[in-house]
């Protein structure tokens, strides 16, 4: 069995921004209570990670970034990569919070440009409704409409002008194609640009140009946006068995049983670390033919 490391796979510069800026509030306040609002990123080893550093992390998918808020009395508050509304840096700043702010710079382009297109015009969005990152953009204003699916954009009227078409930084390329395409059916005077950022463009790219791979496995946390999207392109293009797996304790023989060649590749969100543990896991059971499982990291993710 051949084990191919996809590249380039994990962190993106935007994680690796985030998190240390996480690390440096938590070196340069020791004595300050620090709360991140959400999840730093899309990774449960990371968010443990950081709060072995002292962070509190407040999580609540049915809670809106602003209703967390609420429950942040003092000390410091940190944004999370995917950002924020300004209605949540407004009531920040209200609570006399001090803000880490590691909204990615892709992410806050975004922002800069929904907020010139919505003064004048209408945003449609293509995006998912739950992320934080929509979150954020739904708040700037009411000209912004979020399509997830097809039944969205029929439930619009018609008569929307201008309308200006864009995208989450996270979603899948191929999705995004057809959804664009729908919504310029509709508005055929509509004005797009695809905002999916380089970083997952180039790892989405790199699991499409797969060649004669029997089973891809997608390290990541269930709840990252994409490495949810990298495994459904793999599937979409021809790999017939996928996996997304949290880590290499999760690894077993069924996955890739009459497999020659078994591709590895990570999210955005997810540590190296997890990644070269599947990767180093798979050599050696291709070599030896024991899959030696091991539940615990083989070192820090941070
Ligand atoms: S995936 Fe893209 S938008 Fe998200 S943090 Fe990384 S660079 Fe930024």
């Amino acid at each position: 069995m051949e084990i191919i490391p996809v590249v380039p796979r994990g962190w993106c510069q935007g994680v690796v921004r985030a998190i240390q800026i996480a690390k440096n509030t938590a070196a340069n306040h020791p004595n300050e209570k620090i709360t991140m609002l959400g999840m730093i990123v899309h990774n449960r080893y990371v968010v443990d990670a950081c709060t072995e550093l002292g962070i509190t992390c407040l999580d609540d998918p049915n809670r809106t970034r602003l209703q967390m808020l609420e429950k942040i009395d003092s000390g410091i508050v940190i944004f999370t990569a995917h950002g924020v509304s300004d209605e949540v840096r407004r009531r920040a700043k209200e609570k006399g919070l001090l803000i880490a702010d590691a909204t990615c710079v892709d992410v806050q382009k975004t922002h800069k440009l929904i907020e010139e297109h919505s003064r004048n015009g209408y945003v449609l969005y293509i995006g998912r409704k739950k992320h934080p990152e929509t979150e954020g953009i739904s708040d700037i204003s009411d000209h912004i409409f979020v399509i997830q699916d097809i039944d969205d954009l029929n439930s619009l009227p018609q008569d929307l002008s201008p309308v200006w078409i864009t995208t989450q930084t996270t979603i899948s390329a191929l999705d995004c194609n057809d959804l664009m395409q729908a919504c310029k059916n509709k508005y055929p005077d509509a004005v797009s640009d695809i905002e999916i950022c380089n970083a997952t463009l180039i790892r989405q790219k790199a699991v499409q140009n797969l060649k004669n791979i029997d089973v891809l496995i997608v390290v990541g946390d269930p709840c990252s946006n994409n490495s949810r999207q990298l495994l459904k392109i793999g599937l979409r293009s021809g790999i017939k068995k996928g996996f997304l797996l949290e880590s290499a304790s999760q690894l077993n023989k069924e996955m890739f049983a009459d497999a020659d060649r078994v591709a590895v590749t990570s999210g955005s969100s997810t540590p190296d670390r997890l990644t070269s543990d599947v990767i180093k896991t798979l050599q050696k059971y291709a070599e030896t033919g024991i899959l030696d499982i091991c539940s615990k990291l083989s070192g820090p993710v941070l």
